[in-house]
């Protein structure tokens, strides 16, 4: 498991509250996914823009909700998993890392490549998601994903996803913004607001000056009228016990299992995609495991 530290969210409504806005320092967020991820520029830019979508629209979450960010794509970067929920938590993992570097690739959205952004929502306590798909028509991501927001869902959305990098690489600051419209927003509102978007600072360069997000929405939104401002917290959190793998072992075809037994060093290794932290299993659990299923098959699954 892994606790991140907290980084400050901020939701807020501006145009006599038709249009409702999400301002995020993620600095915390991105640097604890450095780490566990061992992620370098590239990744950074890739994933990490992925981590700051899921960070923005967790506030979109209620409940015990859950919502599952599948980036699939054929380019070298693949893709990502990645999860949020409505208590600021989000983990997941980049389907490829590091990403390969190709000499023929000369701009990001090469490294994206064709493929599907899917938004799943797994509501509490039902096992089946609602999960809307969007083509990657711009393969970036800020884009696309307004565009599954604004088309498929009907929510006229933007979004700046915002990795600060050093001419060397090095990570400098993180921050998103995502502003949604709500039913009976003013057209030219939106217009006035679209404008103005293009003249932002980049929300990872502000935050990395040490500036707060109330200082970025007096600076940026305050021309519209800010009001309902609610602060929370959201971290990089990953709550995996061991007994979750030792299930999933536990799971495995029997000849899977004979398989490990026959060959693995012990103890098996089983590693977290979102945490990196590792669970040993001895010899002795993996052989009564396989008892355990061989007598399931003799006289059934006791439930
Ligand atoms: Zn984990």
């Amino acid at each position: 498991m892994f606790e991140g530290k907290k980084n400050p969210i901020t939701r807020f409504m501006i145009a006599d509250k038709s249009v409702k806005c999400v301002v995020a320092n993620l600095n915390n967020l991105i640097s604890d996914a450095i780490d566990i991820h061992k992620l370098g520029p590239i990744e950074q830019l890739f994933f990490g823009r992925g981590l700051v979508a899921a960070a923005l629209i967790s506030t979109t979450v209620k409940g015990s909700d859950r919502l599952v960010l599948n980036l699939e794509s054929d380019g070298p970067a693949e893709g990502f998993v990645i999860e949020t929920c409505a208590n600021g938590q989000v983990k997941g993992y980049p389907k490829v890392n590091p990403i390969p570097a190709s000499p023929d690739i000369s701009s990001f959205s090469q490294i994206i490549g064709e493929g599907f952004l899917s938004v799943s929502k797994y509501i509490e306590d039902t096992a089946t998601p609602f999960t809307g798909t969007v083509e990657l028509v711009y393969k970036d991501l800020a884009l696309d994903l307004a565009n599954f927001y604004t088309n498929s869902e009907q929510v006229p959305t933007a979004f700046l996803l915002s990795i600060n990098l050093s001419p060397e690489g090095k990570f400098l600051g993180a921050g998103g913004v995502l502003i949604q419209s709500m039913p009976g927003a003013k057209s030219e509102i939106l217009e006035k607001i679209n404008e103005s978007v293009d003249f932002f600072v980049s929300p990872g360069v502000y935050f990395a000056n040490g500036k707060s997000n109330s200082e970025y929405i007096d600076e940026f939104f305050s021309e519209f009228g800010v009001s309902s401002v609610f602060d929370s917290e959201i971290q990089y959190s990953c709550p995996c016990i061991r007994g979750r793998f030792k299930a999933y072992l536990g799971n495995l075809p029997k000849q899977q299992l004979e398989e490990i037994l026959a060959e693995d060093d012990f103890p098996v290794k089983v590693n977290c995609f979102n945490c990196g932290e590792v669970y040993d299993f001895s010899k002795e659990e993996v052989e009564k495991m396989l008892h355990k299923l061989k007598l399931e098959d003799k006289h059934g699954k006791q439930i």
